[in-house]
């Protein structure tokens, strides 16, 4: 099954308007010369969504949100919601990464929540999901993991997940340079189809990308990449630097 193959950069609080387009010139200089068989997506902060947009019309990157509102509009200051992302040329939404949920609270009933404002407004969906250490040390994280997916996502209707990518982050592999195993991440994006599977069967499972995130780098994309479950990555740290961003996207050359 050829599924579609993606590697995203999150820049979490990172790059200025000026760094993120010193960044984003780098990388379509190169990825729009060639072809590499997985897209490939930036994600800024929100200030600069729209720089980093305007700067990429020409260029097959895509770019994502960080973040949004669950709500439509109205008195929640400080909040970003769906329509304004998608009125600047915004096609994608990361929700749920961890840094959201251990930092800001974020429940798996909010995010579920988010989910849905998202695909209202027909943004794709980056689902991230990932076991603490503690919960891996005791066995837990299948069940975690399954957990994490079922609240935030199995109220959806099949079709939605035409809108869905995955990202399984393991928690203590996140900006720890320690990354999880390729028979690891195998693992469990194996367990996570099987979950997708039994709940809506073999046509949507098969087709759904699942990303793999926590410390990749250029010198270990390639062998996480080439598991048959793993569809790609996202990208924190190594996606800060054209050079190590290349490196990492090159394991799709
Ligand atoms: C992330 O923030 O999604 C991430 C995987 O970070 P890092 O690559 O730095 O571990």
């Amino acid at each position: 099954m050829m599924r579609r193959k993606i590697v995203a950069g999150n820049w979490k609080m990172n790059n200025d308007i000026n760094q993120g387009l010193e960044l984003v010139k780098g990388l379509a200089k190169e990825i729009d010369a060639k072809n590499y068989n997985a897209e490939v997506v930036v994600s800024p902060s929100f200030v600069n969504l729209a720089g980093v947009v305007s700067e990429l019309k020409d260029s097959k990157i895509g770019v994502a949100a960080q973040n949004m509102n669950e709500n439509v509009s109205g008195a929640f200051t400080g909040e970003v919601s769906g329509s304004m992302l998608t009125a600047i040329g915004i096609e994608k939404v990361i929700i749920g990464h961890s840094e959201r949920r251990a930092i800001y609270g974020e429940t798996d009933a909010l995010l579920a929540a988010k989910t849905d404002a998202a695909l209202a407004n027909n943004l794709e969906v980056i689902f991230c999901f990932g076991e603490l250490l503690e919960e891996r040390k005791s066995g837990n994280h299948f069940d975690v993991v399954t957990s994490q997916i079922e609240k935030g996502l199995f109220h959806l209707e099949a079709s939605a997940f035409d809108k869905i990518v995955l990202a399984y982050e393991p928690v203590w592999a996140i900006g720890t340079g320690e990354t999880a195993s390729p028979e690891q991440a195998q693992e469990m994006h194996a367990h996570i189809r099987k979950v997708v599977d039994a709940k809506y069967g073999a046509a949507v499972a098969d087709k759904l990308p699942i990303l793999y995130g926590g410390s990749v780098k250029p010198s270990n994309a390639k062998e996480i990449f080439s598991k048959e479950d793993v569809d790609g990555g996202l990208i924190g740290g190594a996606a800060l630097k054209v050079e190590d961003f290349m490196g990492i996207i090159s394991a799709f050359e």
